[in-house]
């Protein structure tokens, strides 16, 4: 089964797989292409694109990663700078600082994977890491 979008082949043979997101309302799978994350549907036999009509929003992992730094300073105000504050406000400025990464820079195909409860494709994936430079 090739994917719509991109053209490549995706394992729809199975519906029990991990790119199987469900059925809608009239029984017709769903799956998403493990490439490009385009979500498809298989209708008699053949792939149709298809909107969820869900988006991921923007302000969700600005919020978040504002709420982290915040929580970092929070941590340091309260307990000062001792080795047991410099690893917890250092991770949670690490966590805040990647997720306002992703809301500043991340494409909307990066964002919807990231707040909907799909599995993160490639193209997203290599996207998340090099914005976090991982
Ligand atoms: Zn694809």
């Amino acid at each position: 089964m090739n994917c719509p979008e991109c053209q490549t082949v995706t394992n729809v043979s199975d519906h029990e797989n991990k790119y199987f997101l469900g059925k809608n309302v009239d029984g017709l799978p769903w799956f998403k292409c493990s490439a490009c994350g385009a979500i498809f549907l298989l209708q008699d036999g053949l792939p149709k694109v298809g909107k969820r009509g869900e988006h991921g929003k923007r302000f969700v992992p600005v919020t978040t990663g504002l709420f982290f730094m915040a929580l970092s300073g929070c941590v340091f105000l309260i307990w000062g700078s001792n080795p047991l504050t410099m690893i917890i406000g250092g991770l949670l400025a690490l966590y805040g600082g990647n997720a306002l990464r992703v809301g500043i820079w991340g494409s909307q195909q990066l964002l919807d994977e990231m707040t909907l409860d799909t599995e993160r494709s490639t193209k997203a994936t290599e996207e998340y890491q090099k914005i976090n430079k991982l």
